[in-house]
């Protein structure tokens, strides 16, 4: 990492919808005054058609020598045996806590998603009569991810444990470690059956503050929860380990509309907004949210939230009411 003074970012701008997203977010930054230095890196399926490899093993070195990782979206090689760059970078990173905030004129929640094992733990066997995922659950996975969890609940409202502990004997475990863990903390909580809470996600949002989980039940009430608030586009993530972290919006390549300029960048300038909020500068971050809830709400919208408006304009329009102040963002 590169210690004192301007933070390194590596940026992973990636495919699809990807690069168009991140140069909006960086366009933010900029104009939020931001101080970065940004190392661009090509890894992704552009990448592996080029090279074969769409993530090398210097690649990660050098993500090892930034503070952070900015990334818009990686579309993993249409090749079976190929492992998904994301899983690969998140777990060479030991980004095990996966941050979502999901807010919108009404709701504001936080899904914490453990990153590195459960169903994801890459453990299969693949056969043509029978395949197998191993679903890993640890005491230690489990209860960092409540630490995670709890650090964000302390200063909301609740906790809640979502779970399958009636058939899954696995995650009998992971209830019981969060449990321990939100008691020791003194943290207000209570637990909920996965298929309850796709359910009340949908009924009831209100009734969430900060939830966590294992890993797949995770990605899958993201998503739902995207839903429920607007727009995939809207939403931001951090990958959070011990000591570094990498930041995307929650939706993946898009290739649908790709090229058409019409993606949501809101969702990577969250992540942008989060990344700044990590490198310990609160104030830039708060100003980048504010100025996103502004173009929101005065109607400044792409057509997944059902507005006329394309990247581009989102992105002017949320830096404009940022730049007065300026920015410097140099680029190695
Ligand atoms: P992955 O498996 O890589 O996470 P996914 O299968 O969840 O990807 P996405 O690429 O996220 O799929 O896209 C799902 C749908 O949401 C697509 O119809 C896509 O166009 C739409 N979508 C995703 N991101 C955005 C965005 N930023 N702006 C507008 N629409 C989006």
């Amino acid at each position: 990492m590169s210690g004192e003074g301007v933070k390194k970012v590596a940026v992973i701008a990636g495919d699809g919808i990807g690069p168009e997203v991140v140069e909006s977010a960086l366009a933010v930054l900029q104009a939020a005054g931001a101080e970065l230095s940004l190392i661009p890196l090509e890894i992704g399926l552009c990448r592996w058609k080029r090279t074969g490899a769409a993530l090398a093993d210097e690649d990660l070195e050098t993500i090892k020598e930034c503070d952070c990782v900015l990334l818009g979206a990686i579309t993993t090689p249409p090749d079976p045996d190929y492992q998904s760059v994301l899983l690969r970078l998140r777990k060479a990173l030991d980004l095990y806590a996966n941050i979502r905030p999901f807010r919108s004129c009404d709701l504001d929640f936080i899904i914490v998603r453990e990153n590195t094992e459960g169903l994801y733990s890459g453990l299969e066997e693949v056969g043509v009569e029978e395949s197998r995922t191993l679903r890993v659950i640890t005491r230690r996975g489990s209860e960092r991810i409540a630490e995670a969890a709890c650090d964000l609940a302390a200063s909301r409202q609740k906790l809640t444990i979502v779970h399958k502990s009636n058939v899954l004997r696995s995650d009998r475990l992971f209830l019981q470690t969060c449990r321990e863990v939100a008691e020791r903390r003194g943290v207000l909580y209570d637990d909920m059956l996965v298929d309850a809470a796709a359910y009340n996600l949908v009924v009831n949002p209100q009734r969430f503050d900060v939830l966590v989980t294992t890993n797949l039940f995770g990605d899958i009430l993201s998503d739902e929860a995207a839903g429920v608030v607007g727009s995939l586009g809207l939403c931001a993530s951090a990958n959070v380990g011990a000591s570094r972290a990498l930041f995307e919006p929650i939706h993946g390549s898009a290739p649908d509309i790709a090229g058409k300029g019409i993606a949501n960048p809101i969702g990577a300038i969250r992540s942008a907004a989060m990344m700044m909020e990590w490198l310990g500068e609160q104030e830039t971050a708060r100003r980048i949210e504010a100025a996103v809830q502004r173009v929101l709400a005065n109607g400044v919208k792409t057509p997944d939230l059902g507005g006329r408006c394309g990247t581009a304009e989102v992105t002017r329009t949320v830096a404009g009411y940022l730049e007065e102040e300026g920015g410097s963002l140099s680029e190695e």
